[in-house]
């Protein structure tokens, strides 16, 4: 198994020269995102975080602009049921996410007066925030001193530092204290130390092919240096195609767009046979019966979906959460 623990852990001199680097790297393509700006507000960026977790950025763009046109404050969404929280998150995937946001913006309402907290433990007190939610939030909305690991961050610090080509499978309290070790001790220098080096993995060192040329810390790198080793385990493919997950987001397009709660029946028969139009329900009605999905998958997937209270029966048919 993969090690994150480093071959030789840079210090004084060399560990500022690679601060020095990436930071200024960072700062001649650093991607222009909102959420990246000085207008952007608190809320702005705990919404893209939540939202980025396993989203890619190009999609994630639309939808963040949608949400933070339609609830520019914590208290506008906390307003409105979790249902259109579910319903405004289109198909970034994942959408227990959407039921967070609205837990947390709820919970900011409640306990800080409608205001994003500010700091790591009150952060992480927020229904639905983790430990990686808080200290980027915290970090990259109130600039403050916080170790940020995402996976980009991770695998950056796997192949220039521990000289592997992967991180460990989950995250290890080993790869924690490296992170922590190689933070810079200036708060404005860690906040661009964390948005840098996240964007080095998203952008060079990305999982499948990095680009060594492009790579501002290419003569430090530890993996190289140890003639590129393969990684010790081939990472888990995130399978779709007849899974339960996709019939679960087959049905959650359907329910998204139906303003009356759907009978189990209908998703099960062709929208021509119900008397639908083309267009409007009928459109995600007719995908989900495409996936010729058997019974019982699209029976479990129905029931995973109000145990995650991403639906609910209401008049003998399935809904969002009101
Ligand atoms: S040299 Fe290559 S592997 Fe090493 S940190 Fe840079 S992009 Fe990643």
């Amino acid at each position: 198994m993969t090690t994150a623990a480093p071959a030789r852990f840079p210090s004084g001199p060399e560990l500022q020269e690679l601060h020095t680097r990436i930071n200024t790297w960072f700062a001649g393509i650093a991607r222009d995102l909102p959420w990246r700006g000085p207008a952007c507000s608190a809320w702005g960026v705990l919404v893209s975080e939540i939202m980025l977790q396993q989203t890619p950025v190009v999609r994630v763009l639309p939808v963040w602009h949608e949400w933070l046109k339609r609830w520019p404050t914590p208290a506008g969404l906390a307003g409105e049921p979790a249902g259109e929280a579910v319903r405004a998150w289109g198909r970034l995937g994942y959408p227990r996410r959407a039921l967070r946001l609205h837990a947390a913006a709820v919970a900011i309402v409640q306990d800080h007066g409608g205001k994003v907290p500010d700091t790591y433990a009150e952060l992480l007190a927020l229904p639905g925030v983790g430990s990686y939610t808080a200290a980027a939030v915290a970090a990259f909305a109130y600039g403050r001193r916080e170790t940020v690991v995402d996976t980009n961050i991770r695998r950056v610090h796997a192949r220039l530092v521990s000289g592997v080509a992967l991180p460990s499978p989950a995250l290890t309290a080993a790869e924690m204290r490296l992170a922590a070790r190689l933070l810079p001790d200036h708060d404005g220098t860690s906040v661009r130390w964390n948005a840098a080096v996240m964007e080095l993995g998203a952008l060079v060192c990305t999982a499948r092919a990095p680009r060594c040329g492009d790579c501002p810390v290419r003569d430090s790198c530890a993996w190289r240096a140890a003639g590129e080793p393969p990684p010790s385990y081939v990472p888990k493919g995130q399978a779709w195609h007849g899974t339960d997950r996709q019939v679960r987001g087959a049905v959650m397009a359907v329910l998204r767009l139906a303003d009356v709660p759907v009978p189990a029946e209908m998703f099960q028969r062709e929208p021509a046979d119900l008397g639908f139009a083309p267009g409007g329900i009928g459109v995600p009605l007719a995908a989900l019966h495409r996936l010729n999905s058997a019974p019982e998958q699209l029976d479990r997937a129905l029931a995973g979906l109000l145990a995650d209270g991403l639906a609910e029966v209401h008049d003998g048919g399935y809904r969002l959460p009101a």
